[in-house]
């Protein structure tokens, strides 16, 4: 529904850390001409980027409705909706929050700081969902809290940024698109391409912040000019990294202008680091990954997407396409702009062949299928994930790399997959695209032939449709590039399983399909307790590991529950899964061109 402008906005919240210690927002929202049949309002089901059921509404402590100062009766409907009796208005519904998840998909809220995405907090007051709203986001009260500051970017009127006060946005769609960090966050700010950029960093950290700004600053700026090469143009007046550091943690989600962060500590770059540490590649790879979505996912979306339906699953198949090139770009940009050099590059690589090579799942469901599933079963891991489902993000980028370099190939050079990404921005991304719907489930193939003139429909169909293994090591070889694949340092694949230490126990994680273990009869969970009579953990294991060959008969004896177990396996043969990938010296100057401009 489309309100005629009047004054101000129609809907108006206003948000208060009201309890730092018991970790409760207390959340006001006000609408000036309710429909006069009883208003309702909900929450969304889960928030988008991150696709599973999470029911934000479960988090909601209290809640009461009044208008013109008097109670009015508020009924709960179904799990994330209320309706409101019938009142003209205006109605204002006041509720608390529970804030107290750490993650980049809710809300988090102590004497430290305050985190939300507004799918955990901002009632949906349906019917008004395509008008506009004002956004009072309050400090807490006391002197302790004085120093806090906002980082976000909802649009704020005329007052200065990073300020607690008014903000607003144009739609509910909008509002919940734009993250808040509240409290003493360090901050950096940069340009990329002439566009303010800012990075926030929320939690006890050393961190180089000259140098982290530099690497994000060129990372932006190459995939602007990705995008837009000539008018080098991107999609936000501005953009904002919002970081929180842990101990050990790591996750990311994408939003329109802005993205939400968790890292471990020790992947933050520090004053006289050198190298370039694992960590810190890490960290620069999700950075680049969640930047590349404000094009890819965030403006061009799957047509199941728009507009998105926040009650319940959405479906696609497409994303491989979204997830999948995306995660092919995080790395790739990162050597493209020079900020990790090639051989960096090609480990990150060499690692997402062998992750997708450990999990024999992939025989079984094709990326497609993985895409539509993402709601339950790849958000929904468990101790057979690894033998059932395939990873539309590992092997969606491997699915890319692949186009990318058939591309390149066939057309020697001249078109690749960036032209794909191009045609895909000015079809159905830019202001002004003339299929802002979204990419249709069929029909990619075209695009992609339309953009370089190469017919890949069979190779999409087995890809992307289908369950066979890519050519990634035939298709690397075109580009002066060998990918070897060897049995991993540890030789826990003679047993088929992944083993883990839980509560100091060497527990089986996963029994792969058709392996040693699995055969010889023991299970996901067992914890191990002896090799041959000799008490294992999961370092002596491998050690005793290393003294058998391929076709030998041990005996392990397990604890399932509480009863001990004993199996005779037969061990196999140690598993090439482990994917390194080295440049040839002197390729031809044909091959040599090739790389060069796949890599530079
Ligand atoms: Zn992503």
């Amino acid at each position: 529904m489309k309100r005629a402008a009047s004054v101000g906005d129609p809907i108006r919240y206003r948000i208060r850390p009201a309890d730092p210690h018991g970790h409760h927002f207390e959340v006001e929202v006000e609408l000036l001409a309710p429909d006069p049949a009883g208003q309702r309002f909900a929450l969304p089901a889960w928030i988008p980027g991150s696709y599973m059921i999470r029911e934000f509404a479960r988090q909601v402590v209290s809640i009461e409705a009044r208008s013109a100062g008097r109670r009015v009766a508020l009924e709960k409907i179904d799990k994330h909706t209320w309706q409101a009796a019938r009142c003209r208005g205006p109605l204002a519904l006041r509720y608390r929050v529970y804030a107290w998840d750490l993650s980049v998909r809710g809300a988090h809220l102590d004497s430290s700081h305050g985190f939300f995405n507004g799918t955990s907090v901002f009632l949906r007051a349906q019917g008004f969902e395509d008008d506009g709203c004002t956004v009072e986001i309050l400090p807490p009260q006391g002197a302790d809290f004085a120093d806090w500051r906002v980082a976000t970017t909802l649009p704020r009127a005329g007052a200065s940024l990073w300020g607690f006060g008014g903000y607003r946005a144009n739609s509910y769609d909008e509002l919940i698109d734009h993250p808040v960090e509240m409290g003493r966050f360090t901050l950096a700010e940069f340009q990329a391409c002439g566009i303010p950029h800012a990075i926030a960093i929320t939690g006890q950290h050393d961190t180089d912040i000259e140098r982290l700004a530099k690497d994000l600053s060129k990372i932006c700026e190459a995939q602007v000019r990705l995008f837009e090469p000539r008018s080098r143009k991107a999609p936000f007046d501005r953009y904002l990294f919002l970081a929180t550091v842990v101990g050990d943690g790591y996750g990311g989600l994408e939003h329109r202008a802005s993205t939400a962060l968790l890292c471990a500590r020790n992947d933050l770059p520090w004053r006289g680091m050198t190298g370039l540490p694992d960590g810190y590649r890490r960290f620069l790879g999700l950075s680049s990954h969640e930047y590349f979505h404000s094009w890819n996912v965030k403006r061009i979306k799957p047509q199941a997407f728009t507009p998105y339906d926040l009650e319940r699953e959405n479906y696609t198949r497409l994303l491989w396409v979204f997830e999948g090139f995306t995660s092919y770009y995080d790395d790739l940009m990162l050597v493209r702009s020079r900020v990790i050099g090639v051989d960096d590059y090609l480990k990150a690589l060499a690692a997402t062949v062998t992750h997708v090579l450990k999990a024999p799942g992939r025989r079984l469901q094709s990326v497609a299928e993985s895409s539509f599933d993402a709601w339950t079963r790849y958000y929904r891991q468990d101790e057979n994930s690894p033998n059932a489902i395939a990873s539309y993000y590992t092997k969606g980028a491997l699915v890319a790399l692949c186009l990318d370099l058939t591309i390149r190939e066939r057309t020697r050079g001249a078109r690749s997959l960036d032209d794909v990404m191009r045609l895909l921005w000015r079809r159905h991304g830019r202001p002004g695209a003339s299929q802002p719907q979204g990419l249709a489930e069929v029909g990619f193939a075209a695009l992609l032939k339309e953009a370089t003139g190469v017919a890949l429909d069979a190779e999409i169909a087995r890809w992307a449709y289908g369950t066979e293994d890519l050519p990634v090591a035939e298709l690397l070889g075109g580009f002066g590039a060998t990918l070897e694949t060897t049995p991993g340092a540890t030789r826990e694949s003679m047993l088929g399983v992944r083993l883990a230490t839980r509560h100091g126990e060497t527990t089986v994680a996963t029994a792969y399909t058709g392996g040693a273990a699995q055969l010889a009869g023991v299970s996901a969970g067992d914890a191990i307790v002896a090799f041959n009579g000799l008490r294992a953990d999961e370092k002596s294991l491998k050690a005793l590991l290393e003294r058998h060959q391929a076709g030998d008969a041990v005996r392990l004896h397990v604890f399932r529950r509480d009863e001990l177990l004993a199996f005779d396996v037969r061990l196999d043969e140690p598993a090439a899964v482990e994917a390194s990938i080295r440049l040839e010296d002197r390729p031809k100057a044909n091959v040599r061109r090739l790389r060069d401009a796949w890599l530079h």
